[in-house]
């Protein structure tokens, strides 16, 4: 009876020491893992083994002259003064004798300075080639990396490999994000890693000879942020400004990136193209060539006609047609008086440029827009700006005649308007309340770069200006269309 309840305990211990093992194994595999990205990520990527020693090694692209630059001056289209100003560095490159023999000095360093995409880097490329020399090439951004003195290393390293091989030329891309002025932005803590790259960078342009035959190229978009040490004399004591391409320079641009392409007999008006693409730099030129031969190809033609250009236009301007967007009804409409608002007020003002084309097709991030074609002069006038703030207000307007109420659609219109009139009352002087007085600061090293340079009274004086100055323009704009409604 009593054994009933009786249960039978058997005790087991089973092996477990071939788990903990594993588990051993498991966590240092991680931890290996770990280190090795680590250190990947330290040493650029790349090649296995050895990285944690290349920490300090530029990763300048070598570039033999004649063989990697194949570039030369005649693939640079337009920018003759620039390259005028260059031929003497290729010519110093060729022949340094003609000028040591005669006691001249040449300049170390040449800055370029010009928007992106205006072929800075294609100059420098140029000159490399002209004068058959290695072209080292490396960006200011790769400078400056997480780990202390890598920066300054970096720079050592770079100009060790270029004294060997010279003559030759070294190019930094981006010089401002090493070449910023030192000692500002106190509050964001001095970035200590900058500075130091900086340095080092002065001390080596200091110290290679004057004739020791490598030439370094700098290229920004900023020359004014730039700190003023690097443009003392013996540093990049020659700045070239690589404009923005003219209407013919556009033309001689186009005429190189067209030569590649398969183009349609009846040939392409290279003028008319031209004319299209104000504003355009060099960049966008060859891009909105190499796209118009894409769209020839996705439509299976034999080869690029003047339609594909004009679509390559529209879609590098606009962005991509999004023809499967849905959008209501009531808001094609909406949007379709929007634009022809903008459209008949730029018509009837008489300084706003001229309108290309209005479209309701949504395109990359907009519901529908209006092209314009700018003239391309220097000077603007207050007429100027009033009739094109008032024909960016001509959208909103149309809704409010039509409608009864606005939308959210005018944002950046809204937006191009308040800068445009911002800029009128603080920088250009064109506010007669507010006088001839410009609060811009091309230095931008300013001292004052905590507060205002203004008073309390002017801020105020200034956001009624802006204010008035619209919205006189949106009454003006909702006064046009309301007398040719029609
Ligand atoms: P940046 O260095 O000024 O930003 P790039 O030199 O990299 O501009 O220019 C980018 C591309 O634009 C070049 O590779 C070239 O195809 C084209 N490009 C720019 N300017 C010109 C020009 N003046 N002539 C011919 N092509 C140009
Ligand atoms: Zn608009």
């Amino acid at each position: 009876e009593a054994d009933r309840n009786k249960v039978d305990l058997d005790f087991q211990y089973p092996d477990n020491w071939g788990r903990e093992v594993l588990n051993w194994v498991l966590f240092f595999g991680v931890m290996i893992l770990i280190w090795v990205f680590v250190m990947r990520r330290i040493g650029g990527g790349g090649g296995p083994g050895g990285q944690i020693f290349n920490i300090g090694k530029s990763r300048a692209q070598v570039f033999e002259g004649g063989k990697s630059t194949d570039v030369n001056f005649n693939d640079v289209a337009g920018l003759a003064e620039a390259k005028e100003e260059l031929q003497e560095i290729v010519d110093f490159l060729k022949n340094p004798k003609r000028y040591t023999d005669m006691g001249a000095k040449i300049p170390k360093g040449a800055l370029l300075v010009g928007a992106p995409g205006t072929g800075k880097t294609l100059l420098a490329k140029a000159i490399a080639g002209e004068a058959s020399v290695p072209f080292f090439s490396l960006s200011g951004s790769d400078f400056v990396e997480m780990f202390v003195g890598v920066g300054a290393s970096r720079v050592r390293d770079l100009f060790k490999q270029a004294k060997e091989k010279a003559p030759s030329i070294i190019f930094i891309d981006e010089i401002d994000a090493i070449g910023r002025a030192r000692g500002r932005n106190v509050n964001m803590g001095a970035n200590d890693e900058r500075e130091n790259t900086l340095n080092q960078l002065l001390t080596e342009m200091d110290g290679f000879g004057t004739n020791s035959g490598v030439i370094l190229i700098g290229a920004t978009n900023r020359a004014d942020v730039l700190d003023r040490a690097l443009m003392r004399p013996g540093r990049f004591d020659r700045q070239i400004f690589v404009d923005m391409p003219d209407l013919k320079e556009r033309m001689e641009i186009l005429q190189v990136h067209l030569k590649p392409l398969k183009i349609d007999t009846s040939g392409i008006d290279v003028e008319f193209l031209a004319k299209q693409t104000p504003g355009f730099s060099g960049a966008d030129i060859a891009n909105i060539c190499n796209e118009a031969a894409l769209i020839a190809v996705r439509k299976k033609k034999s080869s690029v006609d003047k339609q594909d250009f004009l679509d390559a236009v529209d879609r590098v301007i606009g962005g991509l047609e999004k023809k499967n967007k849905i959008i209501t009804v009531e808001e094609k409409k909406a949007i379709a008086y929007h634009e022809a608002g903008h459209a008949t007020v730029s018509w009837l003002v008489e300084h706003a440029s001229p309108l290309v084309k209005v479209t309701i097709v949504p395109r990359g991030r907009s519901l529908g827009a209006a092209w314009y074609l700018p003239d391309e002069r220097h000077l603007t006038t207050t007429e100027q700006m009033l009739d094109e703030i008032c024909a960016a207000l001509g959208g909103r307007a149309a809704e409010y005649i039509m409608y009864g109420k606005v939308s959210t659609g005018a944002l950046s219109d809204l937006e191009k308007v308040t800068k445009q009139a911002t800029a009128m009352v603080t920088m250009y002087g064109l506010n007669d309340r507010v006088g001839n007085i410009s609060y811009y600061d091309s230095s931008g090293q300013s001292e004052y770069s905590f507060g205002k340079p203004y008073s309390e009274h002017t801020a105020r004086m200034i956001d009624e200006e802006v204010s008035k100055t619209i919205e006189e323009q949106y009454v003006r704009a909702k006064k046009i269309l309301t007398a040719n409604k029609d």
